[in-house]
């Protein structure tokens, strides 16, 4: 009998099965719109020109490839910490601000919960929007956490239910914690405006909740870092003492790369060191130390100007295809082919995901006779919809609905 013999099968993740079944499909109309990866307007995967001037200018000073720490790249983390708190945080400019560069956003989402798990001194609860990021629960569960949810998509309005979102979180014990994605929300596309982070502000400030930001997108939402960063700079001004992830795969398109970060709000620069020897202690078991390249590629961005002025056209002109493809898309589907129903959230939505509303039933037959690939749920990528596909994508959902 082998050692293996009673290992189940486990379900095959519902993401990446959808690339499968696209890779698989010979249809030349075929699209994929399940994975959350940026595409330019002919299809194909996009580096940017920021990046490719980053690698030349690091190759240049022929670097080593020696290990780094094991909260990685000081300068990366510094200039990471400072795209997201921006130049005027007053924690930032304490030296109150632990971090740690971390595997992308995943990895960051992972060390934070591991460091809550361990170190958070009430409730090890998190409560997540329903719906979230699929990953989000497995991520949390694994690092010790219990997790909730808290109401955040109305489908009758397909838009944000911030009702229930207030009624959950008023009902939340105290000192429980609470993710919230500080913009392009994943899947639903529906952000909270401006005056609802105030009152959510309000809200997890009086009962004394702890906010855990998931900042994949910053910039990508709006094509602006500085507004898409509103939520978390907002909190921290309040005196909440945030963590956050971060991520670099969309904005600087360095999905593959793993770069990201994790930091937290400490009260001094003491406690920042306290809480720092803390994340070391989780990293060096786990995977010893981040690798270099990418974040050697997000830093020279970062930190040089001219890199960084070509980096912000570049997430700008990211955003206005994508925002552009909404506009289109929904032209297409109301004017030209008269799809019954209501179509303005697909323009009022933002981000990489669109939430359509379509059913499991029609997502089902757009796959099987359209060779059009998107999750369940409805949710399609705004990325994977260019001039060349969006005509033949409105026409078949339009046949699907009708
Ligand atoms: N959070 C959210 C909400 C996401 O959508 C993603 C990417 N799909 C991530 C985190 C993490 O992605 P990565 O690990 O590639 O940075």
């Amino acid at each position: 009998l082998s050692t293996w013999a009673n290992v189940p099968a486990g379900p095959p993740d519902p993401i990446l099965g959808i690339t499968e079944a696209f890779k698989a499909d010979k249809d030349p109309r075929k699209i994929n719109l399940g994975v959350g990866a940026y595409r330019d307007d002919q299809g194909k995967p996009y580096v940017l020109n920021a990046v490719k001037k980053a690698e030349d200018l690091i190759a240049s000073t022929n670097p080593d490839k020696e290990y780094l720490g094991i909260i990685g790249l000081p300068e990366f983390t510094k200039n990471a910490t400072l795209l997201a708190y921006g130049a005027d945080s007053v924690p930032l400019k304490a030296g109150s601000v632990a971090a740690t560069q971390t595997l992308s956003g995943t990895g960051a989402l992972r060390i934070g919960g591991t460091f809550l798990g361990r170190f958070f001194p009430t409730a090890k609860v998190i409560y997540l929007p329903t719906p979230s990021w699929g990953n989000h629960t497995p991520i949390f569960r694994d690092s010790g956490l219990e997790v909730r949810q808290y109401r955040y998509f109305d489908k009758k309005t397909v838009g944000l239910d911030f009702a229930g979102l207030k009624e959950d979180i008023q009902n939340a014990p105290e000192g429980a914690i609470v993710l919230l994605h500080a913009c392009a929300h994943n899947p639903t596309g529906v952000d909270p405006t401006p005056a609802q982070w105030k009152e959510i502000s309000d809200l997890v400030k009086e009962k004394k909740l702890f906010p855990f930001f998931d900042m994949a997108y910053q910039g990508f939402a709006s094509g602006n870092t500085t507004k898409d960063a509103f939520a978390v700079r907002y909190f921290v001004e309040q005196g909440h003492q945030i963590a956050l992830a971060q991520s670099f795969a969309k904005n600087m398109g360095l999905y593959g790369e793993r770069v990201g970060a994790f930091s937290l709000v400490a009260a001094n620069p003491e406690e920042k060191a306290r809480v720092e020897s803390q994340l070391k202690i989780i990293v060096r078991p786990m995977y010893s130390n981040p690798p270099l390249h990418g974040a050697r590629i997000a830093n020279a961005i970062l930190a040089n100007k001219d890199l960084y002025k070509e980096w912000e056209s570049e997430v700008e002109l990211m955003a206005n295809r994508i925002i552009s493809m909404r506009d289109r898309l929904h032209d297409l589907l109301t004017s030209t082919h008269n799809t019954p129903g209501e179509w303005g959230h697909i323009k009022s939505q933002i981000g990489m995901f669109s939430f359509t509303g379509l059913t499991p039933t029609q997502t089902k037959a757009l796959a099987e006779k359209a060779h059009i690939y998107m999750t369940a749920d409805g949710r399609i990528s705004m990325a994977g919809l260019n001039g060349g596909n969006i005509n033949y994508f409105a026409e078949s959902v339009s046949k699907a609905v009708k």
